[in-house]
C-alpha cells in the first residue's frame, strides 16, 4: 500500500469506499473490480494503512466482548486449567500450545477426543520429548498435516534441551523450533497474560467487517495491517481471554456465510453493518474479499499393497483369515521432508502428472519392487481394488490401488541410503498410526479380500 494508492485516494469523494481497492497493485485486478462496482458507501473509510480503531471504540469493544464471551465462551478441555502458579502456567502453556496447533485446519469437536487422549499420554512437555515419532504420528493418525505433529515433537525436545521451562514471552516463544507468531501469541497471551494479539481466519473476518476491509485477506499487507488493528484492540489486563474472545466471535458468530448480527456484542462498532443498512444492496459478507481459489495440481499414483505369504512349504491355506495371519505387508518410509514427511506407507509410483493405464501400472510398480526391495514377483494373485482421491492443500491425488500378493521368500531388508522399509504382520499394521490416505487403501483392501475371499484361497507351496 505505497504513496501512489494515498494519492489515488484523495481524487475520490470523501467518506467513499475505493481507497482499498485502489492501493491494490495490478495483479490484484480481481479485487479492485469487485470494489469499484459496488455503490459507494457511508462509512468512514480510507487508505487501510492509515486504518484504526478510535480510543473509545477500543474501550466499548474490550469490554462488550469480554462481557459476552464471559457468558457464552465453550467450555474446552484447554480451558479449564488454572495458572495459579508457575507449574500451573507451565502446564497451561503446554495446553494451549497443543490444542492450537491440532485446531489449524480441523474443527473444535474433532480436536476435542485428540485432545483429551494426548495429555493422557503426555500430560507435559517432558512427557512428550521422551515420545519417538512413530507414537506421535499414531497418536495424530486422522488429523492430517502430519507436519504440525512433528513440529509438536520437535518444539518439546528442544524446550527439555533448553532446561525444560516453557519460555514465559513471546520473543521467546518465536525461538522455539516450530512455533509461529500465531502460537506464539497465543501462548503467551492465554498462559502468560501478556498483551500481544492473535491473528487467525476468524479474527481476519472480524476485522476485515469491522473496518470494512476489502483488499485481498490473503495479501501479505494486508495480514500486517489486521495484525496491527488486532494489537490496537487486545486488552491489557485479560489478552488471552480477548483474543479467545474474538476468535470464538469469529468462528460461532461472525461466520463466513450467516453472521448473526442481531446477536453480535460488537454491532455498534461494525462498519460492514452500517454500510449495509446504509446501502441495500451491500451486506456484511462482502467483507472480506473473496480471492479465487489456488488452482489444484492433479496427481496420480499407483499403489501396491504387496502381501508377501509366509505359510509352510507344501501346506494349502484355504482360509482367508489364517493366510493373514501368516503374511507380511511391505511399507516404505516417506523422506523425512515434505509431505507426509515420515510416514509410512504402502510402495507407490508416480504417474508423472498423468492418468495410466493398467499395463503401465504395473510396469512401473514391478520395476519399483524389483530394483528398490530385490522382490522376487512370484505372482500368487493380483487384483484391482479401486481407485481413490485424496485432496491435500494444493494437491488433487487419485491413486490406483492394487493388492499383489507373493510367494514366500526371503525379507531380509537390505539397507539402503535413500529409502527406509520394513515388513509388518497385519495385526502391526492394523495398530499403526497410518495416514489416511493409506487407512484407505488398507481399508479398501481388507473389503476387497472379504468380497473375494474365494478367489484369494491359495496354495503356499
Ligand atoms: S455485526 Fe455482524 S458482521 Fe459485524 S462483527 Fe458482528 S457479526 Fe460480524
Amino acid at each position: 500500500m505505497g504513496t501512489n494508492s494515498k494519492q489515488t485516494t484523495k481524487k475520490k469523494p470523501k467518506n467513499s469506499i475505493p481507497a482499498v481497492a485502489e492501493t491494490i497493485t495490478k495483479s490484484k485486478k480481481r479485487t479492485r473490480k469487485v470494489s469499484q462496482s459496488k455503490p459507494q458507501p457511508a462509512c468512514p473509510i480510507g487508505d487501510i494503512e492509515d486504518f484504526q480503531f478510535r480510543e473509545d471504540e477500543v474501550k466499548e469493544i474490550r469490554a462488550s466482548l469480554l462481557k459476552w464471551y464471559d457468558v457464552n465462551r465453550r467450555d474446552l478441555p484447554w480451558r479449564r486449567i488454572n495458572d495459579s502458579d508457575d507449574a500451573d502456567r507451565d502446564r497451561k502453556a503446554y495446553a494451549v500450545w497443543v490444542s492450537e496447533i491440532m485446531l489449524q485446519q480441523t474443527r473444535v469437536q474433532t480436536v476435542v477426543n485428540y485432545f483429551n487422549r494426548w495429555m493422557e499420554k503426555w500430560p507435559t512437555v517432558q512427557h512428550l520429548a521422551q515420545a519417538s515419532i512413530e507414537e506421535v504420528n499414531e497418536m495424530w493418525a486422522g488429523l492430517g498435516y502430519y507436519r504440525r505433529a512433528r513440529f509438536l515433537l520437535e518444539g518439546a525436545k528442544s524446550i527439555v534441551e533448553e532446561g525444560g521451562q516453557f519460555p514465559r514471552s513471546l520473543n521467546d516463544l518465536r525461538r522455539v523450533r516450530g512455533i509461529g507468531e500465531y502460537t506464539a501469541g497465543a501462548i503467551a497471551s492465554i498462559a502468560f497474560n501478556e498483551a500481544v494479539p492473535v491473528v487467525d481466519g476468524n479474527v481476519v473476518r472480524v476485522i476485515a467487517r469491522l473496518r470494512t476491509i476489502s483488499a485481498n485477506p490473503k495479501d501479505k499487507e494486508t495480514v500486517k495491517i489486521i495484525w496491527r488493528l488486532a494489537g490496537q484492540l487486545v486488552d491489557d489486563n485479560r489478552p488471552g481471554d480477548f483474543n479467545q474472545a474474538l476468535m470464538e466471535l469469529g468462528a460461532t458468530l461472525c461466520t463466513f456465510l450467516n453472521p448473526n448480527c442481531s446477536s453480535c456484542p460488537i454491532s455498534a462498532q461494525c462498519n460492514a453493518l452500517l454500510e449495509s443498512k446504509q446501502n441495500p444492496k451491500t451486506v456484511v459478507t462482502d467483507y472480506p474479499t473473496k480471492v479465487a481459489k489456488v488452482k489444484q495440481r492433479r496427481d496420480f499414483s499407483a499403489i501396491s499393497v504387496v502381501e508377501i505369504l509366509e505359510c509352510e512349504e507344501g501346506r494349502v491355506d484355504t482360509k482367508i483369515n489364517s493366510r493373514d495371519s501368516s503374511s507380511k505387508f511391505l511399507l516404505v518410509k516417506r523422506p523425512e521432508e515434505g509431505l507426509l514427511a515420515g510416514l509410512w506407507e504402502f510402495p507407490s509410483v508416480s504417474l508423472k502428472g498423468e492418468e495410466a493405464d493398467l499395463v503401465e501400472r504395473r510396469e512401473a510398480i514391478d520395476e519399483f519392487l524389483k530394483n528398490s526391495f530385490g522382490l522376487k514377483l512370484d505372482i500368487v494373485a493380483r487384483e484391482e481394488v479401486g481407485e481413490y482421491v485424496h485432496i491435500f492443500t494444493h494437491i488433487r491425488l487419485k491413486m490406483y490401488i492394487e493388492l499383489l500378493v507373493l510367494r514366500s521368500q526371503d525379507l531380509r531388508t537390505k539397507e539402503k541410503a535413500d529409502m527406509s522399509y520394513k515388513y509388518v504382520d497385519m495385526k502391526t499394521l492394523g495398530s499403526m498410526g497410518l495416514s489416511t490416505g493409506v487407512r484407505k487403501a488398507y481399508n479398501m483392501v481388507q473389503k476387497f479380500k472379504q468380497s473375494r475371499s474365494s478367489l484369494l484361497k491359495t496354495v503356499c507351496s
